[in-house]
């Protein structure tokens, strides 16, 4: 098996994130000579974690010009991390900040690089990506010949590495900060209030467009249909997910459900988020929506329509409701 190099950054304390000791994890079960190569303010922390894994060097670009994520010093260290370990194959998880860095520094070593990879497993003898094309349609595995391989590994595929933590000893790689065009000045998050989105919840809880519409006595319920789905968050700490046509009608300032934000928004031109079951309420199961229920384990839904998409095969179970209702008694049963 060929040489590999796990990237991975670490977080403002020094130490990995799940979806780095997820790509660990993946590295491991190739079975081949492993560098671990860290990125970040400070990265002993993080060397210590995975100190041992296994793996035969840990590398480092250390510094406060590689504390935040910014293309130039990121694919700088990616870069020089892949030219020292001289490794094949490197993977990386897919953060938001390796998938901007990591293509870039793939070009600069006349390598390739498969993104979105749902598993990388050894095939015929070969190595072999798992990935998902049109949307999440189709699945494909295929091999390539040309080395250095970078591979971004998608969260929530593998289970995270989870050794004891130990005594790492950590090269440092001198590496002359490149020119920055970029200064990164703070933080901003997307939502001041409650978060609703939660990757490592175990429900997913869809609200689609039903919940902003005229109820059979001819009134919208708008106060309620927020109260009921806040109120199901909280008590069953589930991650919110939503229609398209919810989320418009909230960006078009009709907004009945202002803790709803585009980046709840679930389907083709949305996320497709993993959890181990979902629940869909008051929204019709179009494919464009259901497509981001690819990796969904168990989907139930709650619609007033027998005829609606998840009557169609798209979910498990459909139960022919009222979601006002049913919600409610939901949540007084959690209560
Ligand atoms: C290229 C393309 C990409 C798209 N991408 C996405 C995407 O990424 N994500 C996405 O979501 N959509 C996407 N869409 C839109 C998608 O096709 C649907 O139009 C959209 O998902 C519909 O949202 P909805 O089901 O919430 O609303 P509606 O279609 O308005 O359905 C509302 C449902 O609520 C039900 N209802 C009403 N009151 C109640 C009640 N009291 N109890 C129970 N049920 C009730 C109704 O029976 C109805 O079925 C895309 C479309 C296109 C063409």
């Amino acid at each position: 098996m060929e040489n590999i190099l796990l990237l991975a950054h670490t977080e403002t304390d020094g130490t990995l994130a799940k979806p780095a000791l997820e790509a660990l994890t993946a590295a491991l079960a190739l079975g081949g000579e492993l560098t671990i190569g860290l990125v970040g303010a400070t990265v002993q922390p993080a060397a210590g974690q995975v100190a041992n894994a296994g793996a035969v060097r840990i590398l480092a670009v250390c510094g406060d010009a590689f504390a935040a994520p910014r293309y130039a010093t990121d694919a700088a260290a990616a870069e020089a991390l892949a030219r020292a370990s001289g490794a094949a194959l490197v993977l990386a998880p897919s953060t938001s900040r390796w998938a901007r860095a990591i293509p870039g520094a793939a070009f600069r070593l006349n390598g390739r690089v498969d993104t979105h990879a749902t598993n990388l497993a050894i095939r015929n003898e070969v190595p072999a990506v798992s990935r998902w094309f049109y949307r999440q349609r189709m699945e494909a595995v295929l091999t390539r010949a040309q080395r250095p391989w970078f591979v971004l590994l998608d969260a929530g595929c593998c289970e995270p590495w989870s050794g004891e933590p130990g005594a790492a000893t950590v090269e440092l790689l001198p590496l002359e900060v490149p020119a920055t065009r970029t200064t990164v000045t703070g933080v901003q998050s997307p939502k001041a209030g409650e978060q609703t989105i939660r990757p490592d919840a175990k429900l997913l809880f869809v609200a689609g467009a039903g919940w902003t519409k005229k109820q059979s006595d001819g009134a919208v319920h708008g106060a309620e249909a927020e109260g009921l789905i806040r109120g199901f968050l909280r008590a069953a700490n589930a991650s919110l997910g939503s229609s398209k046509s919810l989320v418009d009608m909230s960006g078009e300032g009709e907004a009945v459900l202002n803790f709803m934000s585009h980046l709840n928004q679930i389907g083709q031109t949305g996320a497709t988020p993993r959890h181990a079951k979902g629940l869909s309420t008051c929204c019709h199961g179009e494919e464009p929506h259901v497509v981001g229920w690819r990796f969904i384990t168990q989907r139930r839904a709650v619609n007033l329509d027998a005829n609606c998409g998840w009557a169609r095969g798209k979910a498990d179970v459909l139960y022919v409701a009222d979601a006002f209702a049913v919600m409610r008694a939901v949540n007084r049963l959690m209560a």
